[in-house]
């Protein structure tokens, strides 16, 4: 039975996911090998729960006694203890093969070893490991804390045994699966990052402003976020990772990634965390850049 979970990578996946296995009453091991990032990591799942008390919809002592279960480390050391490690790293696939080439030595034969990737093949990820049986895909949704969907994707080598620990693991959370097949980003970012790619190419086309296009698909097709907002809530270099994924992965160019997107992550400009992306966040209300 799983009951330790260790996850690595503690950005805005990362301590979602933290987040909500600790309520559930697993125990967590949060790590990254930047310890501002695990820092920002508890201080954000700090003001989550206490929103969730706020609304009545958990208590002080089930937020405190998560709280409680979430540790931190910059290593990998305490994985060894781990029933289950969810890489929610950086989407690129250098380095959450390295990862995996750290970690497996270090986890007990029977670990399940999931990753939250958007995008990337779960079947060729899995090759790098030692465990190709006990791997699978488990890419949950931005913010964790809130959205109910987890897809479920399977590798040519994931168990049957491993698909359904998961399916009942993704019930403890409270969290509903969708199954996907391994194709180049599953279901949800298949449909979603194409219309934000497009929402982007109407942009550098100037056919409307980043103001005119989000309104436009907010009161127009009732969106709760416009396309440019959800891309800087995503992270342009994650949007823009994906969209290479699909790319190259689907060899269409009907994916090809817009030159402004890309003209964005190359100027650091990658959304909400780093306060700057289509729109800028440093001041008391989002401004769009362009
Ligand atoms: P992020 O940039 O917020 O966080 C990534 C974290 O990984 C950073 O804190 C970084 O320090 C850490 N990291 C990088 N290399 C590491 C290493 N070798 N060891 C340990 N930690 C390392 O990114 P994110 O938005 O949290 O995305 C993480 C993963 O989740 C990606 O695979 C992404 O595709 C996926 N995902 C993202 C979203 C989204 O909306 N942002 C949604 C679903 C899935």
């Amino acid at each position: 039975m799983v009951q330790h979970v260790g996850i690595i990578g503690a950005g805005q996946m990362g301590n979602g996911i933290a987040h909500v296995f600790a309520i559930a009453g697993f125990d967590v091991l949060l790590s990254d090998t930047n310890p501002e990032a695990l820092e920002k990591a508890i201080a954000k799942i700090k003001i989550n729960l206490h929103r969730q008390v706020a609304r009545n919809s958990i208590t002080e002592e089930v937020s405190q006694a998560a709280l409680d279960r979430i540790k931190t480390d910059i290593s990998l050391k305490g994985f060894d203890k781990v029933d289950l490690a969810i890489e929610a790293a950086t989407e690129k696939e250098s380095v959450k093969i390295a990862i995996f080439k750290d970690l497996c030595p270090i986890l007990k034969p029977e670990a399940i070893l999931a990753t939250n990737t958007s995008s990337i093949s779960i079947t060729r990820l899995a090759s790098t490991t030692d465990r190709p049986e006990k791997f699978i895909g488990l890419h949950f949704m931005n913010p964790v804390p809130v959205m109910k969907l987890v897809e479920l994707i399977r590798g040519i080598a994931t168990s049957e045994e491993t698909y359904q620990i998961a399916e009942k693991f993704i019930k403890r959370i409270d969290k509903i699966s969708a199954n996907s097949e391994d194709f180049p980003a599953f279901i949800v970012n298949r449909l979603l990052l194409p219309m934000i790619n497009e929402a982007i190419y109407t942009l550098y086309e100037g056919v409307g402003s980043v103001e005119a296009i989000d309104k436009a698909m907010r009161l127009g097709a009732n969106h709760p976020m416009g396309p440019l907002q959800l891309a800087d809530f995503i992270g342009l270099d994650t949007c823009l990772s994906i969209m290479q994924v699909l790319y190259e992965g689907l060899a269409d160019t009907k994916y090809r990634p817009c030159p402004l997107l890309v003209k964005y992550v190359e100027a650091g400009w990658i959304g909400q965390k780093v306060g700057r992306g289509f729109y800028d966040y440093r001041g008391d209300e989002p401004i769009p850049t362009r």
